[in-house]
């Protein structure tokens, strides 16, 4: 059990130095519990002077991006290296774009709409000059900024002392929202908020022990019977209980899958490998697959003995072919995992298609997250991940009889990519066959998220949150 310290309060408004220094010194405290005591004294003491000094307001904003906060100019300094990619980026376009603020890209800020697009865009100006995918503080740092809860003014801002998961410029402006800022929002943002999100801290989980009804259970009653490793009700609170938490949510993918697999009539036999294409996988798609996450599909499927995961997406790093045996149980479990650098489509011509079922993990398919003209101007070249579903969802529904599991984000974004299905299918006659979809799927991820589209009423979301099967056929001549 963690020692009596004070819980870390966020923030978006913390210094970042700070905030990585204190997640260091958790992880030295978790592992101290299990070695020497006395390195646990002085760690706690340590601590706590980190989250005392944590309290200070972090006065200082750096002047290149206007957005990271320290809590002292040392501070700056010390990540300047680390910061100095995205803080070059947002500075040139402020520059370009004669703003003072990144926030401004598409003028003031008028309402949480708008905020959205500013986030998505900003985003997306970064994928492209960065030419890499955003680390795990950046995601932070642009797609929970600092901002009024009520004004969106960038000023003077002081956090909701419960969750520090919003902030306000204003005493008055912070009464305002007392009516609807109720203790279990506070907690969901307090989740979105901790400086946790900041730190990669998955826990590789080695032992586990029993499946269980998947059509009847959730993630976290499935992770809890799998690893007997309780959830905490209050994660934010300390690291080891977010470790805990964020690592639960990690199965969220092999989970879903697990879930597809029992809704497709599907006979397992154990001299034939399962094959899985995941379909426009990311880097972002690969955490999902860990040696973790795969045992716990073989807990749940004793009868699969083979399984080949064929990740393919234009941004997979990876080329080389990852063989994995588990020896669990009685008897020998074994994984292949192959990476293609290709689109569906690219892949589709080479390759003959035969799996057991198509996979892909929050597509897109109408690519919504547009780019306007005026910053695709600024950014002079193509963006690279411009709409690349168009051609891949055509070769995708001509897998026919193939089961296809997709996932979304959000009810708006499940409707779109449901309608992107349905177009391309008419366009070539194709027939759709719904076989199973659901709204809140059980095994959704538990972090919440804000939600990143723009045009969406929702403000919280949670990632896989849509789950949909369908089966493609070919339309009979009338
Ligand atoms: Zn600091
Ligand atoms: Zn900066
Ligand atoms: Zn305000
Ligand atoms: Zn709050």
């Amino acid at each position: 059990m963690m020692a009596p310290v004070d819980p870390p309060v966020g923030s978006f408004l913390k210094c970042f130095v700070c905030v990585s220094d204190e997640g260091r010194t958790w992880t030295e405290l978790i592992q101290g519990f299990t070695k020497e005591s006395d390195k646990v004294e002085k760690n706690l003491a340590h601590l706590q002077t980190l989250l005392e000094k944590a309290h200070v307001k972090p006065s200082v904003i750096c002047r290149g991006c206007n957005m990271q906060r320290y809590c002292s100019l040392s501070h700056l300094v010390a990540d300047r290296q680390e910061h100095k990619p995205l803080c070059e980026v947002l500075r040139d376009l402020q520059k370009s774009m004669k703003i003072d603020h990144p926030l401004k890209l598409l003028g003031q800020i008028t309402d949480r709409r708008k905020l959205q697009l500013v986030i998505s865009q900003l985003k997306m100006v970064l994928l492209a000059k960065l030419g890499r995918p955003l680390n795990q503080r950046e995601h932070q740092l642009i797609g929970n900024p600092a901002v009024c809860d009520v004004c969106f003014s960038t000023e003077a801002l002081e956090d909701c002392e419960g969750c520090a998961g919003v902030a306000f410029c204003s005493a008055a402006h912070q009464r305002l929202v007392r009516g609807y800022h109720t203790p279990e929002d506070c907690q969901t943002l307090a989740l979105i908020a901790t400086p946790f999100r900041q730190l990669n801290c998955l826990v590789n989980i080695k032992d586990f022990y029993r499946s269980c009804p998947l059509k009847e259970s959730n993630l976290i009653k499935a992770f809890t019977e799998a690893t007997d490793i309780r959830i905490s009700d209050t994660p934010w609170t300390d690291l080891e209980s977010y470790q805990l938490f964020a690592t639960c949510s990690s199965f969220s993918g092999i989970a879903s899958l697990c879930l597809a697999l029992s809704h497709i009539s599907w006979v397992p036999d154990p001299n034939k490998a399962v094959i899985v294409y995941v379909a426009g996988a990311t880097e972002d798609t690969l955490r999902y697959f860990e040696d973790m996450h795969l045992r716990f599909l073989f807990l749940q499927y004793p009868s699969i003995r083979n399984l080949e995961l064929h990740f393919i997406g234009r941004t997979v790093g990876r080329i080389d072919q990852v063989d994995i045996k588990f020896s669990d149980r009685s008897f020998e479990q074994t994984v292949v995992k192959c990476f293609y650098p290709l689109s569906f489509s690219q892949y589709s011509c080479i390759l003959n298609v035969d799996p057991t079922l198509i996979l892909i993990m929050q597509p897109d398919f109408f690519g919504v997250g547009k780019v306007t003209q005026r910053i695709s101007r600024y950014m002079k070249r193509k963006v690279p991940l411009e709409n690349e579903w168009k051609p891949c969802l055509s070769s995708v529904i001509r897998s026919f009889g193939v089961p296809i599991c997709y996932t979304s984000i959000s009810r708006a974004q499940a409707i779109s990519d449901f309608a992107a299905i349905t177009l391309s299918a008419e366009k070539s006659k194709i027939a759709i066959e719904r076989a199973y979809n659901i709204m809140g799927n059980p095994y959704r991820e538990i972090l919440p998220l804000h939600n990143p589209a723009p045009e969406d009423t929702e403000r919280i979301v949670y990632a896989n949150n849509y789950l949909e099967v369908i089966f493609t056929s070919k339309k009979k001549c009338q």
